[in-house]
């Protein structure tokens, strides 16, 4: 069975983590000029990325033994399960930001996407849109690293449904919730023209969200509260017209949740304007319709694709380049240490990356707690590149590999393989309800309803990445109760 971390062995790293934390920060206010002065060359991490993984790493690596450079096309961590919330405008985009030159002053940021590892020479091949004029070719450049961290996470899988990109919204980053919050005040807006048919209001106002998973239902839940708080004051005329369907191709939405939380999920939307439908496979996205294995066409104003996850182009070049990657299924394979099989000294984590022994769900709770691992092996300074011989497999009962500096001379220092502590699932399902599976050990606990919602806002308050971004949160839950959701449009 799966190997899982306790709670107190979770609090015990999250010390030691945040003792490194204050160490790199307060000390260097109390010595400024101590990282200037540093002449000794450290060796680098050069860290992929800037979402859950990233930004978790680079809050807890000792920038005092490394030189730590974030390569990423974006210069902020984005808090993506509030992303939902955000593309109403229940919370604003910059609530959920932090610049990744903010969450650890140390750390060089290069705005630019890795699209090559070379794991002979060490080092990543970078391109860079930033200045870039007309037709020019993307700046190109490579970055040399001692050891590498690949968190780049994973792109929207379309499943080679056609017409998925050119036709549907993504909910992947904080750009794709901006451009779903401006297309429903347009949607809206074109149904109010005096010149739009019955009919056409019918499909403009017809929104189609494809995926049962959390991310489709949690975008259901707060579209109908944004319907039924704010919409129908502000177009009274128009909202008698506006229907939300979620295409589901299972037989159940919200599957990694336990069958009562599922009904419960079900309920809710029966009592709310959201339509499921479940057993609809899509087929193809057309401008105006969608079109079901059954033959069945769907006419829709907007249509969000909420479907899963594929690779990125950079983890596809590396499992293509490395032998050891072969029968990869789109996330990089590594081992208990979170090392890339085949290149001992590059890590991946997070949506990037599966150990096939111990596959884990691509969630952000996977993603950070992988990341304060990998800080904390680098941190301890274990020898990474020490090959693991195959007979002492933590899997044949030993439980402890990798050796630390010194091994032939003085007694090997060992670290534990990763362990996850699941913390549970939380999803929004509208009408101020929520679903929570709660584990505490091997047991599990499911709660739903109103006071869910509560439990389920002091967590998303609590877990915020820095105080600001708590008090931001905050205030716009305050600001959106009082005034409602914002409708400009700009
Ligand atoms: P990401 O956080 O996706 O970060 C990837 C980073 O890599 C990004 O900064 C990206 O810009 C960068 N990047 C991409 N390509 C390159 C490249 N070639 N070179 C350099 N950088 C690159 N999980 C939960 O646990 N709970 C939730 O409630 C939850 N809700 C979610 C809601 C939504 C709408 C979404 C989209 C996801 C949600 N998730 C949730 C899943 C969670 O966000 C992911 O599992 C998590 O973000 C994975 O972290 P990561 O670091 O692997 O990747």
């Amino acid at each position: 069975p799966p190997r899982r971390e306790t709670f107190a062995g979770l609090v015990w790293d999250r010390l030691v983590d945040s003792a490194t934390d204050a160490r790199m920060h307060y000390g260097r206010l109390l010595l400024p000029n101590k990282q200037k002065n540093k002449t000794v060359t450290k060796p680098s991490v050069v860290v992929l990325g800037s979402g859950w993984g990233a930004h978790a790493l680079i809050k807890v690596l000792d920038c005092d033994l490394y030189d730590v450079t974030v390569i990423s096309p974006r210069n902020a961590f984005a808090f993506t399960p509030m992303l939902a919330a955000a593309s109403v405008g229940t919370v604003e985009f910059r609530s959920l930001l932090e610049p990744v030159r903010v969450a650890n002053e140390l750390v060089d940021y290069v705005q630019a996407s890795a699209t090559e590892v070379d794991l002979e020479r060490q080092t990543v091949t970078c391109v860079s849109d930033l200045g870039r004029v007309d037709d020019e070719a993307p700046v190109q450049f490579s970055v040399p690293y001692s050891y590498l961290v690949i968190a780049v996470g994973a792109t929207t899988n379309t499943f080679g449904v056609p017409g998925v990109r050119e036709h549907a919204f993504f909910l992947k980053s904080v750009v794709d919730a901006r451009k779903i919050r401006a297309a429903i005040v347009n949607r809206f807006e074109r149904a109010n023209l005096p010149t739009t048919s019955d009919e056409e209001k019918l499909r403009l106002l017809h929104t189609v969200v494809i995926g049962g998973g959390p991310t489709g239902v949690e975008y259901c839940a707060e579209l109908n509260d944004f319907l039924t708080s704010d919409l129908r004051r502000k177009y009274p005329r128009l909202v008698p017209l506006v229907k939300v369907t979620l295409l589901q191709s299972g037989d159940a939405i919200l599957t990694a949740f336990d069958d009562t939380l599922q009904a419960a999920a079900m309920d809710n939307f029966k009592s709310s304007s959201v339509e499921v439908v479940l057993g609809a496979r899509v087929v193809n996205i057309g401008p105006t319709s969608i079109t079901l294995k059954d033959g069945t066409e769907v006419d829709y104003g907007m249509a969000i694709w909420a479907a899963g996850n594929g690779t990125t182009p950079l983890v596809k070049s590396i499992i293509t380049s490395l032998p050891d990657q072969a029968g990869a299924r789109g996330r990089l394979r590594i081992d208990d240490w979170l090392r890339v099989k085949g290149a001992t000294n590059v890590f991946a984590l997070g949506d990037a990356a599966c150990n096939d022994d111990d596959p884990l769900p691509a969630t952000a709770q996977v993603a950070a707690q992988q990341a304060a691992f990998a800080g904390r092996l680098l941190n301890r300074d274990y020898c990474l590149s020490c090959e693991i011989p195959e007979a002492s497999s933590p899997r044949k009962g030993i439980s402890k590999l990798i050796k630390g500096p010194g091994d032939d001379d003085g007694p090997a220092r060992v670290a534990k393989p990763f362990q996850f502590l699941s913390l549970g699932l939380l999803a929004y399902i509208g009408r101020d309800r929520a679903l929570a599976q709660v584990e505490l050990g091997k047991k599990k606990i499911f709660l739903s309803g109103a006071a869910t919602r509560l439990l389920y806002d002091s967590v998303y308050a609590t877990k915020q990445v820095s105080f600001r971004n708590r008090v931001l949160v905050l205030v716009d839950w305050a600001k959106t109760k009082v005034f409602g959701r914002d409708l400009s449009q700009f």
